[in-house]
């Protein structure tokens, strides 16, 4: 016979997911109800009304998507991009280039802006895009690269797109909750994020926020959109509050609870004490890594306060170091990606993880191994 699973207790401090709170996790273990049922209808409408305070957002169209962020990602880009249409694409990490593919085969004509990894999206170069470009419909941009630890200026971004007429989808998996991110005021059209990131619920689910231009795009699509289950005009139908709500999936009831309950949190805390604690978080790990030696991967004025990426020093086996942390102090971190594996690691603060005793353990689990 095989026995139920327990799963050891491990402190997470990586690129995600970061520690759940008990309160979460005694929310999602709350009875299920039917999907359908009049106080699920509720509870999905007070989970969009605070998603709205959490992007900074007044879009009715705010939800959470079920499934993970990768599917957020998707959603934006098979409702927003008709075959042929022209997007600029600011690539500087992993999650660029999944914009990029995502593009691709949503049949969409990219024009790639190219930033080396670490370093933020350069603005001028999506300019210069759209100046040699003008008839570019959509910029696409990641607001907080989890796989550099690097942050772009989702403001001045914004403002070019809308410049130039274009909408803008923006990626902000690890940004929502952790680092000022404000949709409406830098004119973000559409935006995703994760649920197992800074808002430090299990992950997934996906929230996304679409603007009133967004959804005059959708409807003025001469195209079908490719998917099924991710076709806005179907799921509207479901996640809309006002006439009759159709069924279109069976929606995840516990993670929403749980999802919910982290949102109270964020509500409890404050948005804004929960960026400043993301922040305060980091210049403590950040005094105690570089009393060590290490050092920052990504400049200071585009560094991620809830991901720090830090240099791994000449002559240290990195993985044979992420085994021991996590063997002998439960402790997870994050490995490079992509052209950094093997280079650096990534330290996540993220949601409950931006704690003193995350920051405290996990730089005298850094001294247990360091030179
Ligand atoms: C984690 C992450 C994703 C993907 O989210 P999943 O929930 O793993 O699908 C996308 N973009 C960024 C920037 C991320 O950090």
């Amino acid at each position: 016979m095989t026995a139920s699973f327990i799963p050891p207790k491990r402190i997470l401090m990586g690129p995600g997911p970061s520690d759940v709170p008990q309160r979460v996790l005694d929310a999602m273990a709350r009875p299920t109800i039917g999907h359908l049922d009049p106080a699920f209808v509720e509870l999905m409408e007070q989970i969009k009304s605070m998603l709205r305070m959490a992007f900074q957002t007044e879009n009715a169209l705010t939800f959470p998507v079920s499934a993970p962020g990768s599917a957020g990602m998707e959603m934006c880009f098979v409702n927003l991009v008709e075959p042929g249409d022209k997007v600029i694409v600011c690539r500087n990490g992993v999650f660029g280039g999944r914009m990029l593919e995502n593009v691709k085969r949503t049949g969409g004509v990219p024009v790639i802006v190219d930033d080396a990894w670490g370093t933020p999206v350069d603005p001028q170069k999506v300019r210069d895009a759209f100046k040699a470009n003008p008839d570019a419909k959509i910029l696409a941009f990641v607001h907080a690269e989890t796989s550099t630890g690097a942050q772009s200026d989702g403001e001045a971004l914004g403002k070019i797109a809308q410049a130039f007429g274009a909408l803008t989808i923006m990626d902000c998996v690890t940004s929502l909750a952790g680092t000022p991110l404000y949709m409406d005021k830098w004119g973000i059209d559409a935006a995703y994020s994760g649920s197992q990131k800074c808002l430090s619920c299990t992950p997934g689910l996906s929230p996304v926020s679409f603007s009133d231009r967004a959804i005059e795009r959708i409807k003025a699509r001469t195209t079908p959109v490719q998917s099924w289950f991710l076709d806005l005009n179907l799921v509207l139908g479901y996640w809309q509050s006002s006439g009759k709500r159709t069924y279109h999936h069976t929606a995840p009831i516990n993670p929403m609870y749980g999802l919910h309950e982290a949102l109270v949190i964020l509500e409890e805390e404050g948005l804004e004490n929960a960026w400043a604690r993301h922040r305060a978080m980091h210049e403590k790990l950040k005094a105690g890594l570089e009393a060590m030696g290490l050092k920052y991967v990504v400049e200071a004025s585009a560094r991620l306060p809830q991901l720090n990426s830090i240099y791994v020093p000449e002559g240290v086996d990195e993985a044979a170091i992420r085994a021991r942390l996590l063997n002998e102090f439960s402790l997870e971190i994050g490995a490079g990606l992509g052209d950094m594996a093997g280079k650096i690691w990534r330290i996540g603060l993220m949601g409950y993880s931006a704690k003193q005793e995350n920051v405290d353990y996990c730089l005298k689990a850094f001294k247990a191994y360091l030179p």
